[in-house]
């Protein structure tokens, strides 16, 4: 079999190693199926019994009550900038959002088609190097949502906290650190994440929607695009990524397996330690991009003195394994995304290179 080298890629990123193996495994023919993944109808009992236990293991990891239910979505968080606003915005059509980064900014573009966006807080002036404080964001109690985005992939931040909005119900793009910690599910009222981060391959979506939330869907939305189609078909009413979906429920047994949501927050956490240490003692060669109290534990970015020593380290890094650090076309330096399944001794050997590569060029 090929090796594999560190993959710090932001997304598609890193998978288990043992999920891959039984998906290779089991690719030919499922057990007791005798057919693949990628042949079975959606519609079949095998399926069936494989999309159920993916939301079950989801619901126990999440802890996610009945109230909300769980679909598997297609076009990407993308989409979901587009479906929020279309389906929870009206009738008041207003709702807010905070402003931390590239992707929020993507979701408020899509909502400004549907009503007004108040801007309850944005850190652009700072190149969003920070989560704004609770004391900074201007809620408007009558907002038909809040939008929030709770790690920034390309810059490097994350809510530690969610920001607190009163009754007004909150709405999370969490595509880049769902799975990474255990959340309070009851605080959001509707959660999306592509799966391509954390959690799986590229092709579908992760929505947690509170059920009187799927109510407020026009009925004149087009079909596809409304929540109320999607939670009464349980994410069948057209044919789902069913090969996407399998890939999240090895992964959710994965987590289970290893110690669960607070078991991988303990791991990440120590992960993202090492390599901050790392920036933090380097006295000034490595600068990390996110303030300290806002720093992400799943894409640790950072800069060197100039684009030249960037390019320098990135093309030495990738000859020595280390794939994926360059950072976002949109920002520059450097960016390692280190989520579940990145293995910590790959973070440890990339530490060993920086010092190495510091004491070349400091
Ligand atoms: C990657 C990413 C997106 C875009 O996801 P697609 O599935 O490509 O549409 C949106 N939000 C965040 C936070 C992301 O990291």
């Amino acid at each position: 079999m090929e090796k594999r080298i560190y993959n710090f890629s932001a997304g598609p990123a890193v998978l288990p190693e043992d999920v891959l193996k039984e998906a290779q495994e089991n690719l030919f023919a499922l057990p007791g199926v005798g057919m693949s993944i990628l042949e079975i109808s959606h519609r079949s009992k095998a399926f069936d019994k494989i999309i159920a236990e993916t939301k079950a293991d989801l619901c126990s990891l999440l802890n996610i009550n009945d109230s909300y239910e769980i679909l598997f979505l297609q076009g990407g968080a993308s989409l979901q900038f587009s479906m929020v606003p279309l389906n929870l915005m009206p009738p008041k059509n207003k709702a807010d959002y905070i402003l931390t980064g590239s992707w929020s900014k993507k979701a408020q573009k899509e909502a400004k088609r549907v009503g007004t966006v108040n801007v309850a807080a944005s850190t652009e002036t700072e190149t969003f190097n920070r989560i704004p404080k609770q004391s900074e964001l201007k809620l408007d109690p009558d907002a038909s949502y809040v939008h929030f985005t709770s790690n920034n992939t390309i810059y490097g931040t994350e809510w530690h906290k969610e920001p607190e909005v009163g009754n007004v119900p909150l709405v999370c793009d969490a595509s880049s650190d769902i799975l990474s910690k255990k959340i309070d599910v009851n605080k959001y009222g509707l959660i999306y994440a592509g799966a391509q981060k954390n959690m799986g391959p590229s092709g579908v979506t992760l929505v947690i929607i509170r059920k009187d939330l799927a109510e407020r869907s026009s009925d004149s939305l087009h079909t596809m695009l409304n929540y109320k189609t999607q939670v009464e078909n349980a994410s069948l009413y057209n044919t789902p990524n069913t090969f996407g979906i399998y890939i999240i429920g090895l992964v959710a047994k994965w987590l289970i397996k290893n110690g669960g949501l607070d078991g991988m927050y303990k791991t990440n956490k120590e992960k993202a330690d090492i390599l901050y240490k790392c920036i933090d003692d380097s006295k000034g060669f490595y600068k990390g991009h996110a303030v300290p109290d806002s720093r992400s534990i799943m894409n640790v970015t950072f800069r060197l003195a100039t684009e030249e020593l960037e390019k320098k380290l990135i093309s030495e890094a990738t000859a020595a394994g280390f794939d994926g650090l360059k950072g976002h076309r949109s920002v520059g330096g450097l960016r390692a995304s280190i989520y579940n399944a990145f293995p910590k001794k790959g973070i440890e050997e990339l530490v060993k290179f920086m010092k190495d590569f510091q004491v070349k060029n400091g």
